[in-house]
């Protein structure tokens, strides 16, 4: 299979360049085309001459995953399921809004995690997507979206990895990917407009501070160890005062480099330790609560809350939730989320409502299900548990 150049960052791309007896500087040049200019292929790039471009043609491609499957919502949340071989697909979601456009994107094609209110979890996992399947997926979104940088028009200025899959389970992947979007040759995001979320896999939450510090969300859903190892069950591994710790430090690297501006993405060329030394883009972690009915979205467990997190810089951010067949759950009643929320609020934290979008098409948190041929036999383990236990 010929090399896929949406593979590479730009250090990446500019050592595979000059493997092949290129000047550095193509690599710019190349990342230009391909990000900013959405290149397809190689015929375009007129300031490249014939010769490399012949070259470039002949052993590698720019190949995003294919659409299998476009869906509009009514308030314009718009959902593709993408082709990523051999019966999987993956789903990646644009949410507009008035002053935002975010898009939701995937970083494995299922989970290995189980949580136990997540319909990607439900699902099983079947393998990781490679930094070109996850950068396409915002390669492919600026197309469809129409985004041309050239006339500024940007439709997507945030992203978030919180589609399908634990992002820091597939780290070098997502590294690689998220310093394409944060480059100048690439799509420009500042790394306060670049959120990951994860579950919560503490070691990896230490070197992505160290590798490239983006906005951090972290899935908490639970007050104490008992119930998180319910829900979360990689809780049983990396339990919350250990959780908390890892918040702390990631925090804390943004004080101790004095904050940072906003609209910061590196400068051309700049190396990553540069923007290292400058720390992480937000000094604060985004707290993700999701409320499920009579299971943690009682005051008490707000009040517990609370007390875990102390004063450590952080958000709330709760999020209603979203069923799926057999879910077993139930979504939290709006006074019960108000309670909730005016616990958090009155001890002083910043706690927000996550707005439910694209619900008629399942495109909401934790609906995203996309197709996943399953390589961990969850269902078949489903099965069995539920026929033992009757
Ligand atoms: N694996 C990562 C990112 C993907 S999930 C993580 O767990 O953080 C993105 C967010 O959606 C997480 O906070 C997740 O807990 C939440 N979520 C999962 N299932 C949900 C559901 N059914 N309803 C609402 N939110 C859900
Ligand atoms: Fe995986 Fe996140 Fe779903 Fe948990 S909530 S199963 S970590 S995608």
């Amino acid at each position: 299979m010929p090399v896929n150049l949406l593979d590479f960052d730009l250090e990446s791309l500019r050592a595979w360049l000059a493997a092949r007896g290129e000047k550095p500087f193509r690599a710019q040049q190349l990342m230009r085309w391909m990000h900013r200019g959405l290149a397809a292929d190689f015929e375009s790039m007129t300031d490249l001459s014939r010769d490399l471009r012949a070259k470039l043609a002949e052993g590698s491609e720019i190949r995003a995953p294919g659409v299998l499957r476009d869906s509009i919502a009514l308030d314009g949340t718009r959902k593709w399921l993408l082709d990523v071989g051999v019966g999987n697909g993956i789903e990646t979601v644009f949410i507009p809004e008035a002053s935002r456009g975010t898009l939701c994107v995937s970083s494995q094609v299922g989970c290995a995690l189980e949580c136990a209110f997540c319909s990607t979890g439900r699902q099983g996992f079947n393998r990781n997507l490679s930094a070109g399947e996850i950068v396409g997926q915002l390669w492919h979104a600026s197309r469809a979206l129409g985004a041309d940088a050239a006339a500024g028009r940007r439709p997507i200025t945030n992203v978030v990895l919180m589609g399908m899959g634990e992002p820091l389970a597939n780290f070098d992947a997502v590294v690689t990917a998220l310093r394409v979007m944060l480059d100048d040759h690439g799509y420009g995001l500042s790394r306060r407009r670049v959120t990951l979320s994860t579950s919560g896999m503490v070691p990896w939450m230490d070197r992505l501070r160290e590798a490239c510090p983006v906005s951090l969300a972290v899935s908490l859903h639970a007050p104490n160890d008992a119930l998180r190892d319910r829900l979360v069950p990689i809780n049983r591994k990396w339990p919350l005062a250990q959780l908390l710790a890892a918040c702390r430090r990631y925090v804390e690297s943004a004080a101790a480099a004095g904050g940072d501006e906003d609209g910061d993405a590196p400068a051309a060329g700049a190396p990553a330790l540069k923007w290292q030394r400058r720390g992480a883009p937000r000094d604060f972690i985004t707290f993700e609560y999701v409320m499920l009915q009579g299971v943690n979205d009682s005051p008490a467990h707000a009040r517990q809350l609370v007390d875990l997190v102390g004063d450590l810089s952080c958000k709330f951010n709760l999020i209603p939730f979203n069923p799926f067949p057999d879910s077993g759950f139930e979504r939290s009643r709006p006074e019960a989320v108000a309670a909730f929320q005016s616990v958090l609020m009155e001890a002083g934290f910043v706690t927000t409502v996550r707005r439910t979008r694209g619900d008629d098409i399942d495109g909401a948190c934790g609906q995203l299900a996309g197709r996943v041929m399953d390589r961990t036999q969850r269902a078949v383990r489903r099965e069995v548990g539920e026929a033992v236990r009757q």
